[in-house]
């Protein structure tokens, strides 16, 4: 870690978002400074912020937003930064020794390139920058000491619960799902399913995208990409299992099949007060589990065959090359086409399935060939709707 850098603050990358907002409710109730923030185009809720936590430096993402959020801050000694550049830019600028990235999608992954390169921490909950290119998030962290302390609640619990053992005596690690809006549906059913119906998450509130993410296990698939970069096992280690009632955030198994699972309230502000103050551990923001209240834990097996996504994602992953850009970026549209109502819920696995099948194969890509296939998929996908 760079010896300039503070641990008192923060850089929320993403603060309009769910998790953005999030992290700045986990900063003020730490007393954490907040250095800086960045956020596309909800100026009114950027200013709000800005003002509310004396705000530094803020990018946004369009030339009206920026306009817009100058004009209305030119009282206060904000220092503004426009688009992806400016946010690169501006955490060059940042002393900070923790950028949260709370950014959704594939915005996320320059900034996670950017942050990685300036050592001290990153707590990313931004997972589409491993999917798309784990592999160079994960060497550049290497090269710069960067700690990346997951934000994503299996990982989290999965970063919680390899602290029992040693690296050689982790036999697997057991991703949990929640099985999303549709769990025991058969693929007949989900022909009829609305973006209405999938945006209804038993547990977890989140974003829109992540919410059908999570209702075809897209989002499982990814979180299994992510966990392999994380953690550093294969991928036919990697086993997801069926937790509905999201109490259980995920385990892992050591080779004398003893399994440590993480518990705790579904409330992603432990997982980034965690993030940011690991090793340490602050008095619960979260409440405390009331056990006498949980009827029961249940465990159930993901059917491949009504949700054809995990397996969509494993077989991206084991392919390599640009597929897993390709992956995310096809999903991403499909799930656009699906909540406007242009293909059936069905219809997602389907063109991501026909995306990865007539991708350019590249072996040993570089950031520019991912990005390249991102769009490739894009418009692609686009195109098939
Ligand atoms: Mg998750």
């Amino acid at each position: 870690m760079s010896p300039e850098l503070y641990s008192g603050s923060v850089v929320v990358l993403g603060s309009s978002g769910s998790v953005g907002t999030q992290s700045l409710d986990v900063a003020e109730r730490s007393g954490t400074a907040v250095e800086a923030i960045s956020g596309f185009g909800n100026t009114k809720l950027l200013e709000e912020q800005i003002r509310r936590f004396r705000v530094r430096r803020c990018a946004v993402g369009s030339d009206t937003a920026y306009a817009d959020l100058r004009a209305r801050c030119r009282d206060t000694d904000t220092e503004f930064y426009l688009g992806e550049d400016g946010i690169c830019e501006m955490l060059s600028a940042c002393s900070s020794k923790t950028v949260i990235n709370a950014i959704s999608g594939k915005a996320g992954l320059v900034p996670t390139l950017a942050a990685v390169s300036r050592g001290g921490r990153l707590a990313l909950a931004n997972k589409e920058s491993l999917v798309i290119a784990g592999k160079h998030v994960m060497k550049s962290a290497g090269e710069h000491g960067t700690e990346i302390i997951p934000v994503d609640s299996e990982h989290c619990a999965i970063f919680q619960c390899l602290k029992a053992g040693r690296r050689e005596e982790v036999k697997k690690l057991i991703l949990t799902a929640s099985g999303g809006a549709f769990y025991g549906r058969t693929r007949q059913e989900l022909d009829e399913v609305t973006a209405a119906d999938a945006l209804k998450h038993p547990t977890w509130n989140m974003g829109r995208r992540i919410t059908i993410d999570s209702a075809t296990l897209m989002n499982k698939g990814f979180e299994v990409i992510e966990a392999c970069w994380l953690f550093g096992v294969e991928e036919k280690d990697i086993d997801v299992v069926i937790q509905r009632e999201s109490m259980i955030h995920s385990m892992v198994c050591f080779r004398d099949n003893s399994v440590i699972a993480q518990l705790a309230l579904p409330d992603m502000r432990l997982c980034i007060q965690y993030a940011v103050t690991y090793p340490d551990r602050l008095p619960g923001i979260a409440g405390e589990p009331d056990f006498y209240s949980i009827p029961q834990i249940t465990f159930g097996r993901p059917d491949d065959s009504a949700f054809p996504c995990l397996g969509l994602a494993r077989s991206a992953f084991r392919a390599g090359g640009v597929r897993t850009a390709v992956l995310n970026a096809a999903d991403e549209v499909a799930v656009s086409l699906f909540v406007e109502g242009k293909i059936s819920f069905n219809g997602i696995p389907e063109l991501v399935s026909r995306a990865l099948g007539s991708c350019p194969d590249i072996a040993d890509p570089s950031v520019n060939d991912l990005i390249a296939a991102d769009s490739w998929a894009r418009e692609f996908t686009s195109s098939l709707a």
